[in-house]
């Protein structure tokens, strides 16, 4: 086996959506996350591409969509990261269920897994989402967003993402050559399909854990659903190592692209779901000012010649912004 660097968790998590501004204010409003890029989708320059994240757009903390209102509805189900989940404060998921009921989301109830409590709920395109309360400590890498929800109550990046496989075993032993290690298995609970969860963690704090459940057949993409996970390779040289990794595994990674906020290698799964490696820079603050993430359309390298045209395919999006609070008086 190759030396390389285990990876320290998930980069981001990416998603099919539909209507864009519902989208938006879901992800900024309801749940409190930054806006810290609007850019297009480099491959179809006719769709958004939205990033929502922490304060600093983090690596581990960004969950971002290619939101079109006519994309067909998918089916989450086999051969996806079917569930994603976002790590919040221990204590919280009172504040966040009265929240739930206040904007009208749709959750269920809670649920004990791996010792922790899990609130899963769903977007407004349907996409399973969980929140997952554990102690943050003074020292999370994590920087709380606070314009809509207090920082006390705030979503401190990913938690993890859990796998529907037709078979886990090979995705296991993937996991295992980018460094993560087995450190569980327990009855799957709720609307799972599989009978067994088996757990697999990386070395960071963020986005540390990767599950995954054995299923039959049946998902398909389209709204409502992940198109793929991104694993954190910090650096180019951790990424080519990385790549070399999964190659001698027998998959077959791209070459390195460059996606502007981050260097990035894809390869599908032993199971099917679209896997990316991407290194932590240059990030999302490297072409706008830290305090004005998100306010304009980025148009990355070749595409800025084109912004009259591109931006005129676009509809337009209203960022949503917290109301000043007005004093009594
Ligand atoms: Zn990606």
């Amino acid at each position: 086996m190759t030396e390389h660097t285990p990876t320290p968790g998930i980069h981001h998590v990416t998603c099919i959506a539909g209507d864009p501004q519902r989208n938006m204010d879901f992800w900024v409003e309801t749940l409190g996350l930054r806006l810290v890029k609007r850019s297009i989708n480099q491959d179809e320059p006719g769709t958004y591409h939205f990033f929502f994240a922490d304060a600093e757009g983090s690596p581990g903390t960004s969950m971002t969509f290619f939101p079109w209102a006519g994309a067909p509805a998918g089916k989450v189900g086999s051969r996806q990261a079917a569930r994603t989940a976002f790590r919040v404060p221990e204590g919280s998921l009172d504040y966040w269920e009265s929240r739930f009921d206040e904007y009208g989301v749709d959750y269920d109830s809670r649920v004990e897994r791996f010792g922790e409590t899990v609130l899963p709920f769903r977007d407004p395109d349907g996409l399973p989402v969980e929140l997952v309360e554990v102690e943050i400590g003074d020292d999370d890498p994590t920087v709380p967003w606070t314009a809509f929800v207090p920082e006390e109550h705030a979503i401190r990046g990913f938690h993890s993402v859990t796998l529907w496989l037709p078979d886990p075993e090979p995705t296991g032993d993937l996991l295992r050559t980018m460094g993560l290690e087995e450190v569980g298995t327990e009855e799957a609970e709720g609307d799972t399909p599989g009978d067994e969860r088996t757990r697999f963690a990386a070395g960071g704090p963020v986005g540390k854990y990767v599950d995954v459940l054995p299923t039959i057949p049946g998902g398909r993409q389209g709204r409502g659903t992940v198109h793929h996970v991104a694993f954190q390779t910090p650096t180019d040289d951790d990424q080519a190592g990385m790549r070399d990794a999964v190659r001698s595994e027998g998959l077959n990674p791209t070459q390195q692209i460059n996606r502007h906020w981050f260097r990035s290698v894809y390869f599908r799964e032993f199971g099917g779901v679209l896997f990316e490696l991407a290194t932590n820079g240059p990030g999302y603050a490297s072409d706008e000012p830290l305090d004005a993430l998100g306010e304009r359309l980025v148009l990355p390298g070749k595409f800025e010649d084109r912004r009259e045209e591109i931006e005129s395919n676009l509809t337009d999006v209203t960022i949503p912004r917290a109301e000043p609070v007005e004093a009594d008086d």
